[in-house]
C-alpha cells in the first residue's frame, strides 16, 4: 500500500491514483482503530446534517437552475475528492464506479432529465457547497435562510473534525506499522 496518501492530488485526472487511495483510506479503516468510531459518528451526523437541509436546497434549485444557460454539473465535478472518499467509507458504503474516459466538460455522468441521480447526501462535497451567484440570491431572500447558513456552518465542522480525527488514526496507523529499530 502506498503511504502517506495526499489530500492535495486531483483524483479524477488518473483512474490509477483514484483507487490506489480509495484502496489506502479503506485500509485505514479496516484497521479497526478505537477513533474509527468517532469518524464513523462524525460522518453520520454530516450525513443528517446534510439531508435536513436538503429541502431547502432543492426547492431553491428547482426554481433558479432551469432557466441556468451555464450549468455547473459537467463531468469533472462529479468526482470524489480525497476528502469524501473518507466520508464515504466512514460510512461503510462504496462510492459509485466512475467513467474515467468521459470528458471533464462534458456533462456529469450522474446528471439526468431531472438533475442528480445522487442522493445530496452523497454527492461530492464540491457539488454540495457550491451556491452560484443566482443560486445563493435568491437563497438569501427566503425567510428560511438564517438556519439553513447556521446548519451549514455546524456541518462544516463536523467535516473539518472528521479530517482531523482520520488524519490522527492515520498518523497512529502508520507509526504502529513503522519498522522498529
Ligand atoms: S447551481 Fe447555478 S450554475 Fe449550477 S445549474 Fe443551478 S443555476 Fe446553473
Ligand atoms: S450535483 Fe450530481 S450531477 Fe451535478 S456535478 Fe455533482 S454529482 Fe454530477
Amino acid at each position: 500500500m502506498m503511504f502517506p496518501i495526499s489530500s492535495e492530488e486531483d483524483l479524477h485526472l488518473s483512474e490509477n491514483l483514484y483507487y490506489r487511495t480509495l484502496d489506502s483510506i479503506k485500509e485505514i479503516f479496516d484497521s479497526d482503530h478505537i477513533k474509527l468510531q468517532k469518524i464513523k459518528i462524525l460522518a453520520q451526523r454530516i450525513k443528517e446534517g446534510i439531508e435536513n437541509i436538503s429541502p431547502f436546497i432543492q426547492h431553491s434549485t428547482e426554481i433558479i437552475c432551469p432557466r441556468c444557460t451555464n450549468i455547473c454539473c459537467i463531468n469533472k465535478h462529479g468526482y470524489y475528492s480525497y476528502e469524501d472518499l473518507i466520508y464515504v467509507n466512514a460510512l461503510g458504503l462504496e462510492p459509485p464506479g466512475y467513467d474515467f474516459t468521459r470528458d471533464d466538460s462534458a456533462p456529469c455522468q450522474f446528471l439526468s432529465g431531472k438533475g442528480c441521480i445522487m442522493d445530496r447526501s452523497m454527492r461530492p462535497s464540491g457539488c454540495n457547497w457550491y451556491f452560484c451567484e443566482d443560486l445563493l440570491d435568491y437563497m438569501e431572500r427566503r425567510p428560511e435562510y438564517g438556519s439553513f447558513d447556521n446548519e451549514l456552518k455546524d456541518i462544516a465542522e463536523l467535516w473539518l473534525e472528521m479530517m482531523s480525527e482520520f488524519e490522527r488514526v492515520t498518523s497512529i496507523y502508520l507509526h504502529q506499522r513503522s519498522p522498529k529499530h
